[in-house]
């Protein structure tokens, strides 16, 4: 951190500023300019989390981070990229390998016909990993709100049947040990990505965790969400880009890919794109997929759902199993021109 002082401040205000970074266990170091004094702090200024601490100071005019506050999630400090296993290590799909990963499914398991028909129909196609809610996150408390454990029962079979690990929503702390049973891989919802506890909760969790970035969250906000469940011991973290609120509301949400290749730059972590919830129309998935591939990404959440127009969630951005078909090859093709594979 670099505290820069104010034009006319006085000795006293320097040798303060001077002796409360000594005070916070840093060395200080000083350059006097022509006009301005500037003290930098030699050590990780990570640990003073608030600049506040500096800045409210009698002659300082502000104080400028040059670290970025996540550690564990940086690439500086892990500078090769993390692949992330999900499933038991005999089918365990890699996640931020260069083989990209299509996890797809409804977006809210309905009933055993629905999800065998879509994880058998995903399989064929080649998605690797099924998603599918049984804690449902809606806006509305008299909207479906998901099967609960009778769904995660439902995903547990049918990765009997079709060897998929399954990824499925976590909404509360207390619910981690009982999604943990059945699930693959633990989703924290967008809607969650700041629910510190749930966060630690999952970072204590022996299953790997799909963070999504939140609906207001900023990249830095999104990656010391990430950083909360890697310090807190679980280092399989996948961040999922879903789309962000803005004025525009001719699409759900504005997928920022963007932030695909600036995540890649700062983090070690694999991020995958959720193109379903980030335009929230069936029509836009197939392009805005083939895009993330292009970007970057190491893999899509797709929602898919045998008769979308009957979906008891999110239809209108739901694909066919026929859809997905046809979107997947296209995303194959921008993956084998981008040095990837499916
Ligand atoms: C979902 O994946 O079904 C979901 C609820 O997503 P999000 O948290 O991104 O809205
Ligand atoms: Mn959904």
């Amino acid at each position: 951190m670099i505290v820069v002082m104010k034009m006319h401040a006085s000795e006293a205000e320097i040798e303060g500023v001077l002796a409360r970074i000594r005070e916070l266990g840093f060395a200080p170091h000083l350059s006097r300019g022509q006009e301005r004094t500037i003290i930098g702090l030699v050590g990780d200024d990570r640990q003073v989390a608030d600049a506040g601490v500096l800045a409210a100071l009698p002659g300082v005019a502000e104080c400028i981070r040059v670290l970025k506050p996540f550690k564990l999630a940086s690439r500086d400090f892990t500078p090769e990229s993390t692949v992330v296993e999900v499933g038991e290590a005999s089918n365990a799909v890699a996640v931020g390998a260069r083989r990209i990963v299509i996890a797809a499914g409804p977006c809210a398991v309905e009933s055993w016909e629905q999800l065998e028909e879509v994880a058998e129909a995903a399989k064929t196609v080649g998605v690797r990993l099924l998603r599918g809610g049984a804690f449902k996150p809606r806006t509305s408390p008299y909207s479906f709100q998901g099967l609960g454990e009778e769904g995660l029962k439902l995903l547990a079979r049918v990765r009997e049947v079709t060897g998929l690990p399954v990824v499925t929503e976590v909404m509360t702390p207390e619910a981690v040990p009982l999604v943990e049973r059945y699930a693959d891989c633990l989703q924290i919802g967008t809607r969650n990505m700041q629910n510190f506890n749930l966060l630690q909760a999952c970072g204590r969790a022996k299953k790997p965790v799909l963070l999504k970035r939140g609906l207001a969250a900023t990249i830095e906000e999104f990656l010391m969400a990430a950083e909360y469940i890697l310090a807190s011991g679980n280092r399989n973290v996948i961040l999922c880009e879903r789309g962000v609120r803005t004025f525009e509301r001719a699409t759900r949400n504005t997928l920022d890919l963007s932030a695909v290749p600036l995540l890649k730059q700062w983090s070690h972590l694999p991020v995958i794109v959720d193109p379903s919830h980030g335009t929230g129309m069936s029509s836009l998935v197939p392009p805005m997929a083939r895009a993330a591939i292009a970007c970057g990404a190491d893999g899509l959440l797709i929602e898919v759902h045998p008769h979308p127009e009957r979906a008891l969630s999110d239809g209108p951005q739901s694909l066919t199993p026929k859809l997905l078909a046809e979107t997947l090859v296209g995303v194959a093709a921008v993956a084998t021109a981008v040095g990837r594979t499916l």
